[in-house]
């Protein structure tokens, strides 16, 4: 053993109190500006569409299938299923990498290490998470990212929305073509996470979250034009009805640390995915402003109610495709190499919130006195710092083209830095109900059961017939209220203590001691706008109840007690 050398470190860590610590200036990359070769070099088998062709192009669903067949006969740490297939009958495959390889939920449980899911193009006119996603799979398996695999089980999804990928139109600059908002059924996928109507979405809770159950999900976006001056903005889920556990442990810790990683490893300002209110100064810094709500039907948020952590990301739409390509690749990096340090820590956030649902039943549903928000919005953490640019991001045509160009001059250079303005993401409820002990429902009202089910609620049904006490909900009034660009159903109504009943057997019953009971309270909930009344599910058996005429009663019995 070398004797001075502790001597040496001894010296160092005087100087080190001495000399005032002054941070290296580091190089920050504003506007369109990216690192060069920050890819990396690789043999053109390797290479993705964009690397290809000077990032004027993406990758179609068969390119992304032909990606991950190369890399699967390179790579023995590989493992791929298919999450679905599309209305236009197309796969959509999911890769599992793992080291060593594994390939199934149970060996990932036993493996004891932190499933992560990352998604991209749920939004096909979004494509740059999908090719980063793609990058980095090469990376995590050919080049200098495989460390991440040391704890981690990484599910990759680059190509969530197949149809929508190959539903091509002219874009403005780079990628020349897109694809679209919607899947082949012009449904928003990003807005099914509740109802489970497409063969994606439901797919993906059947194949992933279900049998996976990863500790951490990551959905990649981008925005239109924004005013800010940062890479690419991030949520996690804000529903108020979730365990706060999961969503505090990565809005308080994760984004942090991620946040200065991307700094230093990568040279990117990052921050929330907000808006300013577009006033100069601004006054606001809001999830609001950039679209990002308090409801369960993105996904991101969805499984946040599952007592999960959950990452949506956003990139800057005017930005060039490489720059928003790299954001997420140093976001996502980023986010991964946090898990990998602190995957044990998060597993635990996750299990302690799993136990907190079931034992806050057990103690208080019976006696009424637990309660969850079916409603919620937005509240100030206190002021905060920004970065914004004052001039206004105006689009001009490029000269001598058709085509807008995406990024105005003054966004190339650094923003300005605001200071104090309100912060306007912290998640509160504004209305709550009582969460009962269970739910009974009708057995001609299978279809619920199954949608619980989707969900991976448990439901079971009763072998012999049970008397309960609770409380019912009366319908007044079936009314349509307007949310987040859809046509919503509302009740009027209110609820009342319900005599005892008798429930058959035969009846679906679910009882709320589970860790999925926030979810069950989301979707049941009779004034929770987004859940199942909300979306519709319930329409049909209202009308055949009546309600056109009468009054009537909810037919999914809230009870408290069973009494035999
Ligand atoms: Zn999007």
């Amino acid at each position: 053993m070398n004797k001075t050398f502790p001597r040496v470190i001894a010296v160092a860590a005087l100087l080190a109190l001495l000399v005032p610590h002054v941070p290296a200036a580091q190089k920050i990359y504003w506007g369109d500006s990216v690192p060069p070769g920050w890819n990396g070099k690789w043999p053109a088998k390797y290479l993705t569409v964009p690397e290809r062709t000077d990032f004027e192009r993406t990758a179609s669903s068969t390119e992304v299938l032909e990606f991950i067949d190369t890399m699967r006969w390179a790579s023995d740490k590989m493992y791929v299923f298919n999450m679905f297939t599309t209305t236009l009958r197309r796969t959509c495959p999911a890769v599992v990498l793992a080291n060593p390889r594994v390939t199934s939920p149970d060996e990932a449980a036993k493996s004891g290490k932190t499933v992560v899911y990352l998604q991209g193009n749920i939004h096909a006119y979004e494509p740059e998470a999908k090719e980063a996603l793609m990058m980095l799979l090469r990376d995590i398996l050919l080049g200098k990212r495989k460390g991440l695999l040391d704890n981690l089980i990484i599910i990759v999804c680059p190509n969530f929305n197949v149809d929508g990928t190959d539903t091509l139109s002219l874009s403005e600059g780079t990628p020349h073509l897109l694809g679209s908002a919607v899947n082949a059924q012009n449904i928003n996928l990003n807005r099914d996470a509740i109802r489970l109507e497409t063969a994606e979405v439901a797919g993906l809770y059947r194949t992933v979250f279900n049998r996976w159950d990863p500790t951490l999900i990551y959905d990649g976006h981008l925005m239109g034009r924004v005013q800010h001056g940062y890479a690419i903005g991030y949520a996690t889920c804000t529903v108020p009805a979730s365990h706060p556990g999961p969503r505090n442990y990565v809005f308080d810790k994760l984004f942090p640390a991620v946040r200065e990683a991307t700094r230093k490893n990568y040279g990117l300002e990052v921050f929330t995915h907000c808006e300013t209110d577009g006033k100069w100064p601004p006054t606001v810094w809001s999830h609001e402003k950039a679209m990002w709500t308090n409801e369960a039907k993105f996904v991101a948020n969805a499984y946040g109610l599952r007592n999960r952590m959950t990452i949506l990301a956003e990139t800057p739409g005017h930005e060039s495709f490489e720059r928003r390509i790299y954001a997420h690749y140093a976001l996502i990096t980023g986010v991964l190499e946090y898990a990998n340090a602190h995957g044990k820590e998060m597993q635990e956030v996750c299990r302690a919130a799993d136990r907190d649902v079931v034992e806050a039943v057990k103690a208080k549903a019976e006696t009424g006195e637990l309660r969850n928000f079916v409603a919620g919005t937005y509240e100030s953490y206190g002021k905060v710092d920004i970065l914004v640019y004052k001039e206004r991001n105006v689009s001009t045509l490029i000269p001598g083209t058709s085509v807008r160009a995406r990024i105005a001059p003054h966004m190339l250079r650094a923003p300005e830095l605001v200071r104090g303005v309100e912060f306007l993401c912290k998640p509160v409820g504004t209305a709550e109900a009582l969460v009962p002990r269970g739910y009974l429902i009708p057995a001609e009202l299978d279809f619920i059961a199954e949608k619980l089910r989707a969900q991976n609620v448990k439901v079971e049904v009763l072998a012999k017939p049970v008397k309960v006490s609770g409380e019912e909900f009366v319908i007044d009034k079936v009314g349509q209220g307007r949310s987040g660009g859809y046509n919503m159903i509302k009740l009027d109504g209110g609820f009342a203590p319900s005599p005892v009943r008798e429930f058959p057997a035969g009846t679906f019953r679910v009882d709320m001691a589970q860790s999925l009971a926030n979810v069950a309270f989301y979707c049941l909930e009779p004034q929770a706008a987004d859940g199942f009344v909300g979306w519709g599910i319930f329409d049909a058996t209202f009308k055949s109840l009546g309600v056109d005429k009468r009054s009537v009663v909810y037919p999914i019995y809230k009870y408290f007690k069973v009494l035999e």
